[in-house]
């Protein structure tokens, strides 16, 4: 593998199925292999003294040291910077390896930052405390309350991040607008864009200034590894990388791979989870055990018109809130027989969240009703199983959800 040869992005630029498949590799491989090999190194050798002065001397491209860069990982970088149509792409070992270091390279002591409050909860926590550490200071902003947004921009303030859409209830962030106000006090935008994916929103193009993702769900699919990517302009991305390089969340080159395989099917993936959520959240939008849905393709959700106007599709993921109490939500839990009860979202297995005792067990119900958790939430993660699979196991767990009735004795 050569980093010099000619790479497919000279080409005309091609369809997301194509770039999934074929972006950033080189056209011919190392033993003309048709897959990208692993190569699983810590270290790089000099053929003498004189390659080791050319390379020095930044005159040969190549490989010195493997916290600094693996022919596996460039071509996971360049072929997420042609998805995501960026100038430049860092891969990392998770999403929030990505978001921390991403944080890190941009602010200095004195800054400040606007974060909007249904941000990842690890992201918000690391906003919200340990930047104070550092003198960073941080304001929460409530989603979707722009005035509110642009009153918290100080002269400090270096840039505002949030999600589109949110978690847990698929809240969608108008990216014009936030443009529009970043541009007037000149911040930059940072939009974790885990849950849309560039098949199904492209910020970029909305004019945010560096996207982040947690590779870990949709782009590599699998529920197999966890993995994390920034997007942007070069410059941006340059102070990134060298941050990178020095933190040292990189990725593993085998783990690496197995985001590339996963990532040619991932407009397919995409696609069909775009079609079965939508079809999930219907049926659930009709059943009599279900309080609430909340979908942005939904008339209902109260997104639903920037949604149509920003995105192509509607991503694979649908809350829902059931009748009755804790008792009943577990219950539905307890008898669930595809769907896995599980973290996690984006893989081609169905997972099952329970907010109020996974990611906010350790609140008060009265922290978690104010947070908007409450004990019959659910979040829903398609996989990409037969629809019809997905709700007959939703179907036979809702009718056992219901509240037992005790027949009276004496
Ligand atoms: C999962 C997730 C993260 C964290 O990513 P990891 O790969 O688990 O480190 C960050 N943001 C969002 C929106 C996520 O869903």
């Amino acid at each position: 593998m050569s980093t010099s040869n000619k790479r497919n992005s000279n080409a005309p630029k091609k369809g997301l199925a194509t770039q999934s498949i074929h972006a950033g590799e080189d056209r011919l491989r190392y033993a003309d292999s048709i897959t990208t090999p692993i190569v699983q190194t810590s270290t790089y050798a000099f053929k003498d003294s004189k390659e080791i002065e050319a390379y020095t001397k930044g005159g040969k491209a190549r490989f010195e040291y493997g916290r600094y860069g693996n022919p596996t990982e460039q071509v996971a970088e360049r072929r997420l910077a042609a998805l995501g149509g960026a100038e430049d792409c860092v891969v990392f070992g998770s999403g929030m390896s990505a978001i921390i270091t991403t944080i890190l390279a941009l602010v200095r002591s004195g800054d400040h930052l606007v974060i909007t409050d249904d941000a990842y909860k690890k992201t918000l926590e690391f906003c919200s405390s340990y930047l104070q550490r550092f003198g960073v200071d941080c304001t929460i902003v409530p989603f979707g309350e722009y005035g509110a947004l642009e009153a918290a921009i100080t002269r400090k303030t270096r840039f505002i991040f949030s999600e589109s859409p949110t978690n847990p209830y698929l809240n969608i962030f108008d990216l014009e607008r936030l443009h529009r106000i970043a541009r007037r006090h000149k911040v930059l935008t940072l939009i974790d864009a885990t849950f849309s994916t560039p098949v199904n929103q492209r910020p970029l193009e909305f004019g945010v200034d560096l996207v982040l993702h947690s590779a870990t769900k949709y782009l590599a699919g699998h529920n197999d590894i966890l993995a994390g990517a920034v997007l942007g302009r070069k410059e941006l991305m340059d102070e990134i990388r060298g941050l990178h390089k020095a933190i040292g969340g990189v990725i593993d080159p085998h783990c690496c791979y197995l985001l590339l395989r996963g990532l040619k099917t991932f407009p397919l993936r995409v696609a069909a989870q775009n079609a079965t959520a939508m079809a999930v959240a219907r049926y659930l939008e009709a059943h009599p055990r279900i309080k609430r849905v909340y979908y942005p393709g939904l008339e209902s959700h109260p997104h639903h018109a920037i949604a149509k106007a920003q995105m192509s599709g509607f991503g694979g993921v649908v809350t829902f809130d059931i009748k009755g109490g804790m008792a009943e939500a577990k219950r539905f839990l307890d008898h669930l027989k595809l769907c896995f009860i599980a973290p996690s979202l984006g893989g081609v297995e169905t997972l099952i969240t329970h907010p109020a005792t996974v990611s906010y067990y350790d609140r008060s119900k009265k922290e978690r009703y104010a947070l908007g958790i409450t004990d019959t939430l659910i979040r829903l993660a398609v996989g990409i199983e037969d629809v019809d699979d997905i709700i007959a196991d939703l179907d036979q767990a809702l009718k056992k959800s219901a509240p037992v009735r005790r027949r009276r004795t004496g």
